[in-house]
């Protein structure tokens, strides 16, 4: 049986990928903080929470991750754990950047250290290429990241590539553009927007207050992108792979879609405030997944119209509520199941 261990397993990938590993008959160890106060509803929704073996511990203490390594030592880790949000980021750039990257380089030195066989794979983000004009972005696009969150995931990319490079690790970076779902954290904007639409429907009389409503991103379905995570691991050579849609969208079309799909007109609902706006941001990009899906055979063919239903369906669905209105008929048969 193989062994895999995640940090940042109660987060949104974190779940859904226990789930892919426990039906490959993995034993899956998950990092937590403390297992007594750890917030597991995203594992439960799953169904991986009463089959993966919590450990708390600290990731920022060498000491501590050397200490379950050694315990577990697993063939697969799978480094998830982040403050994620480029929002909080810039609130608390010193808790972001320090442990984003502290618990990275430990995760590295504990495996270069104690001589394991584990194979590596880094959360890194579509966040670190940032302010670029040539654009899809690919594998060999150069960084300009214009957040603290960015330039923490920018220093985790060159520290992975590094202990590959320098001691023939075997390390993989997933460069990952914006991937939804149903456990997105509430303070996320896509969250905050299909939750929203949810609850106006059903008679809500609140307004939602969004930030720059025309920067584009490149949004994916979370529990598609993370099938492409294990596959990299899979390989007999570790590399770097963009994972992204291939599309770019306004936050704008975003809002737009999603109010449709309850039957609601957004304007009506949506207020913009300046305040909201970054202190830097990035205006415009989408990434290319030619490398993941030629070299891996990762398959994602959903629209950008298809996860906006699905999100709205899946959050109708989370909170019980059995019925709504879709965009147009032909969108009701959707490519991807909606179970995680
Ligand atoms: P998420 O839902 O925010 O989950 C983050 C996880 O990290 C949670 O398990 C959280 O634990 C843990 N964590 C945060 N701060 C921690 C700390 N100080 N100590 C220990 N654990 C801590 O993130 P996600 O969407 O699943 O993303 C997974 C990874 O992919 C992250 O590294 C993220 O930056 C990266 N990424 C995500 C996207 C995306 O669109 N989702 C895109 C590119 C890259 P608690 O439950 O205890 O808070």
């Amino acid at each position: 049986m193989k062994k895999a261990l995640i940090t940042g397993i109660t987060g949104q990938d974190g779940a859904y990928l226990s789930k892919i590993l426990l039906d490959k008959d993995y034993k899956v160890y998950g990092i937590v903080r403390d297992s007594a106060v750890s917030n597991l509803a995203n594992l439960k929704y799953v169904g991986a929470a009463e089959r993966i073996e919590l450990i708390p511990a600290s990731l920022l203490n060498l000491s501590s991750v050397m200490k379950f390594l050694e315990a577990t030592k697993p063939d697969e880790i799978y480094n998830l754990a982040a403050q994620s949000s480029v929002a909080i980021s810039f609130e608390s750039p010193i808790k972001t950047v320090e442990f984003n990257i502290i618990s990275t380089l430990n995760l590295l030195e504990a495996i270069r250290v104690l001589s394991l066989k584990t194979k590596f794979y880094q959360a890194c983000s579509s966040e670190m290429h940032g302010r670029i004009k040539d654009l899809p972005v690919t594998e060999k696009t150069v960084l300009h990241p214009v957040s603290p969150y960015a330039i923490s995931k920018a220093t985790g990319h060159w520290l992975t590539v590094n202990y590959r490079e320098a001691y023939g690790l075997f390390c993989c970076c997933g460069i990952l553009f914006n991937h939804e779902s149903v456990l997105r954290p509430k303070y996320f904007v896509t969250k905050k927007i299909v939750s929203a639409a949810v609850r106006i429907s059903k008679g809500s009389k609140e307004k939602i207050t969004l930030g720059n409503i025309s920067i584009k991103r490149d949004w994916g379905y979370a529990p598609e992108y993370v099938k492409v995570i294990w596959l990299m691991l899979q390989q007999d050579s570790a590399d770097d792979y963009v994972v992204a849609s291939g599309e770019a969208h306004s936050l704008k079309e975003f809002a737009q879609l999603a109010f449709e799909c309850v039957g609601l007109n957004w304007q009506d609902h949506v207020v913009v405030d300046k305040n909201l706006y970054r202190p830097a941001d990035i205006e415009a990009t989408y990434g290319s997944p030619e490398k993941a899906k030629g070299k891996l055979g990762w398959k994602y063919n959903l629209k950008f119209e298809e996860l906006i239903e699905m999100l709205v369906r899946e959050e109708v669905k989370c909170r019980g509520i059995t019925s709504y209105q879709c965009l147009s008929s032909e969108r009701k048969e959707l490519k991807c199941d909606v179970q995680p």
